[in-house]
């Protein structure tokens, strides 16, 4: 049974929720789904992707090995990878700024996974003043997150992934009926033309 997602939050949470799967190596319908999921985010440009998976994967995965040295959970590279790639692709923002990737890193991962940190435990962290943060909380958090009156760059990639995954029916509203069986990895255009193609 696919699961259908009231928002693609909830899809992406649960796409990223583990390591994609290793050549092929999972079965089922469940992990089908979440490889459905994999690749329609991995159709969007690498930085959408990159925002989305800081916002919606886990900074740990779970490791139930039971060794005693493990602590149970382990950094989620793919996260870290993430974070990275949005880091990077920020620079530019703040080119009139003295760089500082630490705080740029710490700045931009509270933005995105929504972590609630004040700007005085933020400078006191990164070592800098509070001025500093409050400028460059400023500038990434309009870029990645928008104002009142304009989407910022997550925005758009949260925007571009909840119509693609709408378009399969992994999204949407609950009462319009089951996810169609027809969804497949080719968008719906293509579906709908091919469909036309057959019965002309
Ligand atoms: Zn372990």
């Amino acid at each position: 049974m696919k699961t259908r997602y009231r928002c693609p939050d909830d899809a992406l949470k649960a796409a990223l929720a583990h390591a994609p799967p290793a050549g092929g190596t999972s079965s089922g319908e469940a992990s089908a789904q979440v490889g459905f999921i994999r690749r329609r985010l991995e159709q969007l440009p690498p930085e959408q992707q990159a925002l989305l998976t800081v916002a919606f994967a886990p900074r740990n995965i779970s490791c139930p090995c039971r060794r005693p040295c493990c602590s149970g959970h382990y950094p989620n590279p793919e996260w870290a990878r993430a974070l990275e790639a949005v880091v990077a692709h920020t620079a530019p923002l703040l080119s009139g700024h003295r760089p500082d990737i630490r705080l740029r890193t710490a700045i931009v991962d509270n933005l995105l996974t929504r972590t609630a940190e004040t700007q005085t435990d933020l400078a006191q962290r990164c070592g800098v003043n509070r001025q500093t943060v409050a400028e460059h909380t400023a500038i990434l958090a309009t870029a990645l997150m928008g104002t009142r009156h304009q989407g910022g760059a997550f925005d758009h990639a949260l925007a571009r992934i909840d119509v693609s995954l709408r378009e399969t029916g992994i999204v949407g509203d609950p009462v319009t009926g089951p996810v169609a069986d027809t969804a497949t990895d080719a968008p719906a255009t293509e579906v709908v033309e091919a469909a036309e193609a057959h019965t002309a």
